[in-house]
């Protein structure tokens, strides 16, 4: 080759590309597979990720598989969609969201997206003005910090709390808060911690983000996916007040991530993310209970400085002008999967959710170089730590899980990827023989490396 040829052209990857996704699930995951010994007979044990599609138990409803057929026969879905996505789809997920909700959305409120991971990319792209900073949860998922790099958004990481069944650190959320503060995230029910926020500590979120005035997204994801004490409850309910974006999709509650449809939600009853002029704000004051001029100024300056002249629903939907859309033929069919899957999925699903989250807890515990803080009330995975000092020859928990997977044909997720180091993140949504055995296997490797007596 001509010498400087490859310099004359120039030809480089992006930096931020680069750097964003160094910070992905699917990078750790590789890193810990990368030595696993294909001579091992048994059966590799995929606890690491969220995708239990493959496994005959999770098999989504056959309801919803005639949904994408017939939607697809009917030639009507061969076309472009509008970019915000098809009315009645918009309207399905409307009525679908408002049954929990103490006041309705409009299918002006709903916005289609390829999966719910667009949807965060679509709200972290808009609130990425210049100096912006946003708040994540710490542990959290991981693609929010990836994106957030990409678009040049600054992150600030707020605490879940263990012993407090991995509540958000509110004291936290203050102490962090300034003046370019866009906005929280929060993930409920919890990837990665497996917990349910309760109805009060839900409120006391959005009164924080309304004193702080910033907005809430809520990513809803695992909705209704579960099955411990606390029921679930979507932060929409609190949208009176604070402005909260939910996103979610079809991915996790009918097993169906390969679908890649979602949706962005503007649960705003007062309206506040389209408005953005003086008399709106001070409007917002005088109506509601809430009267501290403090925070009124607060407010005021927040929304006139982030807000305008750029109001962020019109971003939205500018955003969504120039990106792809969910398959038309997939919108085409959610009326039917929303409306028409009964009951008894949901319940068998959850049901087995359960049992594996119990099997999964109480084997773990039965470890003595593993404490799980608490059992997992909803979504597929379970925060555990690890005790290394009890552990001959681990360093961290990177080398934990590559030496596992190298050993024992187990994958599970180093806490370093969901920002928790020396913890590891266990997915329970597997097939039940398989999750016993993968369960076993980790008993096996953590006695094996156990430090003499
Ligand atoms: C799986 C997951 C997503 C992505 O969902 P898709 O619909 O598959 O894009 C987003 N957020 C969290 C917390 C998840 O676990």
């Amino acid at each position: 080759m001509e010498n400087g040829l490859a310099e004359r052209w120039g030809f480089r990857g992006s930096e931020l590309v680069n750097k964003a996704s160094a910070i992905s699930i699917r990078s750790v995951l590789n890193e810990v597979m990368q030595n696993m010994d294909e001579e091992d007979l048994r059966p590799t044990i995929p606890l690491g990720h969220g995708d239990p599609s493959a496994f005959p138990s999770f098999r989504t409803t056959p309801i919803a598989e005639d949904a994408v057929s017939d939607a697809l026969r009917s030639a009507k879905f061969n076309g472009y969609a509008p970019t915000v996505g098809i009315l009645p789809a918009r309207r399905a997920i409307a009525e679908y969201l408002s049954e929990d909700l103490p006041y309705k959305l409009s299918p002006n409120d709903i916005y289609l997206t390829i999966g719910c991971t667009q949807a965060i990319e679509v709200i972290l792209t808009v609130l990425a003005r210049p100096n912006a900073n946003i708040l994540l949860p710490r542990p959290g998922y991981p693609f929010y910090e990836a994106h957030a790099a990409y678009s040049s958004l600054e992150v600030r990481h707020f605490d879940l709390l263990p012993e407090k069944g991995w509540e958000v650190d509110l004291d936290a959320v203050e102490a962090l808060t300034d003046e370019n503060t866009v906005a929280m995230v929060i993930v409920n029910p919890g990837n990665p911690c497996g917990n349910v926020f309760t109805y009060q500590h839900l409120k006391k979120v959005a009164e924080t983000a309304r004193k702080l005035g910033i907005l809430v997204i809520s990513d809803e994801v695992y909705d209704h996916l579960t099955f411990g004490i606390n029921p679930f409850v979507p932060m929409g309910v609190f949208g009176s007040i604070a402005p909260v974006i939910t996103v979610g999709s079809i991915s996790k509650r009918w097993i169906v991530p390969g679908w890649r449809l979602g949706w962005l939600v503007t649960n705003d009853p007062n309206g506040i993310l389209e408005k953005y002029g003086i008399v709106d704000c001070i409007h917002l004051d005088l109506t509601e209970t809430w009267k501290s001029t403090a925070i009124a100024i607060v407010f005021l300056k927040k929304f006139l400085s982030l807000f305008s002249p750029f109001q962020i629903v019109d971003c939205i939907k500018g955003f969504l002008n120039i990106t792809s859309d969910p398959a038309t033929f997939v919108q085409g069919a959610l009326p039917q999967i929303l409306e028409k899957t009964r009951g008894d999925f949901f319940s068998k699903i959850v049901n087995l959710l359960r049992e594996a989250a119990d099997v999964c807890y109480n084997r773990l515990r039965e470890i003595p170089c593993i404490t799980c803080p608490s059992k997992p009330e909803g979504s597929m995975f379970v925060m555990a730590k690890l005790n290394l000092s009890i552990l001959e020859d681990i360093k961290d928990d990177v080398d934990f899980c590559i030496k596992l997977a190298t050993e024992e044909s187990v994958v599970v997720l180093p806490g370093v990827a969901v920002g928790m180091k020396n913890w590891v993140r266990v997915t329970f949504a597997v097939e039940p023989s398989s999750l016993e055995d993968g369960l076993g296997r980790i008993k096996a490797f953590c006695l094996r490396h156990a430090k003499m007596q």
